[in-house]
């Protein structure tokens, strides 16, 4: 398929010249060799020479149901031409009414009041907003800061960089670190030696319990968390953690928000982690993503009735939440996630990703056998490579490559991985089957035994 007739050179020229890429690198600016997407299909993504690559990060981790379904396409079209767009300050219209239904519906408990966003960024900003709003209403205006973690990642607003932990002091863009605190890496890999996860989990509660009682809890209005830290490097905390935290939320009435931006809408086999995996009911669950398999930006922040019923009803005259976007509840936006949603039931992708995620852990594991890899972890369909740290010199400049060297062997084979310095993440559409991880894995294993031949002294 051709829609576009502009030469690779032209549209490599305007890209260059015109587009300020997010998260771009300014010492590549305006002379960046970017791979152009032409076209994509199911699992596959198409270059600008017909080159076909297995979609391993799934875009940025969110094309769930892959790419290119005639179905998304007609549910657009119609909502296109049924209703464009509407006001969504003093309009209702059917697509978001029904999918606010719908999201109430999948999330656990009493999440059922949906803030529509753009993205996850502005659910996370949206999030903390709610929750400046919920303290300033029950006159507590001192209980604001927000507790986040090292490695985190919750967007690129203002407020959302400002509970963003990784990069800190690298970027070269403020944040607010006054009303925000970042506790240290949950990671268990780097627990101390001899200690027991069990004990690990137990000093990574403490940490939190630790910093209320150090903040003040009269001073802490929320703790925010991924279930995983997906963009940090797939940090899967150990079991019983978020529990641990909710308690200790609980304790010192600290909302807890849930930032399930990654590991919403099928990435671990369920609708929403938070309840189906890690067994809590949030305060606040942020999602995105996967929510319109990346068809269409669209965000949610889903708000407990715990927390709005008190601040709410006929007693709060002349109150507002005063926060909302022009594209709030986008109504084709919202067609599109509805779509999207019912595909995922129909053709019973949860099921599938529970079925087949042993078996993507389980070639991902394998990798461990590679000299020059450290470490494999993953859950769900999230996986994460780790290039072994070597030491120093040479070799650990390597280390720092490992994600960039395994990526370029793997484009050439037909794969595009996601590369973080030391490391490869893949998070792939999750309709994925066992001949294409295959694939994949089989691509990655040449990948990284490439790169040790090009670097025996780091192997
Ligand atoms: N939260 C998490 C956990 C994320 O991974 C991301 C994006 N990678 C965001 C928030 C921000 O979402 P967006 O880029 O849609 O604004």
């Amino acid at each position: 398929m051709k829609a576009h007739n502009r030469s690779s050179q032209t549209i490599r020229d305007y890209d260059n010249k015109y587009y300020m890429h997010p998260w771009e690198g300014m010492d590549s600016f305006g002379q960046a060799d970017r791979t152009i997407s032409a076209s994509a299909e199911g699992i596959y993504v198409y270059d600008e020479h017909g080159n076909r690559l297995i979609d391993g990060p799934g875009g940025m981790w969110c094309t769930q149901i892959g790419y290119g379904r005639r179905d998304m396409a007609d549910a657009i079209a119609d909502q296109v031409m049924r209703l464009s767009y509407h006001s969504p300050w003093n309009t209702a219209s059917e697509p978001p009414a029904v999918l606010a239904k719908k999201l109430a519906d999948l999330a656990p408990g009493g999440l059922n009041n949906v803030f529509f966003t753009t993205g996850g960024s502005t659910a996370v900003d949206t999030a903390i907003r709610y929750m400046h709003f919920y303290n300033n209403r029950l006159g507590r205006p001192n209980k604001k800061t927000v507790i986040s973690r090292d490695k985190a990642y919750h967007g690129s607003t203002f407020l959302s960089a400002s509970v963003t932990g990784r990069d800190r002091g690298k970027n070269f863009l403020d944040v607010d670190r006054e009303r925000v605190h970042l506790l240290p890496d949950v990671n268990p890999l780097i627990r101390p030696e001899g200690m027991s996860l069990d004990d690990w989990c137990a000093a990574k509660v403490k940490d939190l319990e630790d910093a209320i009682v150090a903040l003040g809890p009269d001073s802490v209005g929320a703790f925010i968390a991924e279930p995983i830290l997906a963009s940090g490097g797939v940090i899967i905390p150990p079991n019983g953690y978020h529990k641990g935290c909710m308690e200790v939320c609980r304790k010192y009435d600290v909302l807890y928000i849930s930032d399930e931006v990654v590991t919403g809408f099928g990435r671990l086999g369920h609708w929403f982690a938070s309840k189906d995996v890690f067994d809590i009911e949030p305060d606040m669950i942020t999602c995105a993503k996967g929510l319109t398999s990346g068809y269409l930006p669209l965000g949610a922040c889903l708000i407990n009735d715990r927390i709005v019923d008190p601040i709410s009803g006929p007693d709060q005259e002349g109150v507002m939440f005063n926060n909302g976007y022009t594209y709030s509840g986008h109504p084709v936006a919202c067609a599109a996630a509805l779509k999207n949603i019912e595909i995922m039931e129909t053709e019973k992708i949860l099921e599938h990703v529970r079925e087949i995620s042993p078996y993507f852990l389980e070639r991902l594991h394998s990798l461990r056998d590679e000299p020059m890899v450290g470490d494999t972890r993953g859950i769900g369909l999230v996986g994460c490579v780790q290039g072994k740290v070597t030491g120093d010199g040479d070799s650990y400049a390597l280390d720092q490559q490992f994600g960039a060297k395994v990526d370029e062997k793997c484009e050439e084979m037909g794969l595009i991985v996601r590369p973080m310095a030391n490391m490869c993440v893949f998070s792939p559409p999750l309709i994925i089957t066992k001949t294409q991880i295959d694939d994949m894995f089989d691509i990655l294993r040449e990948a990284i035994r490439q790169v040790a031949r090009e670097f025996p002294q780091a192997a």
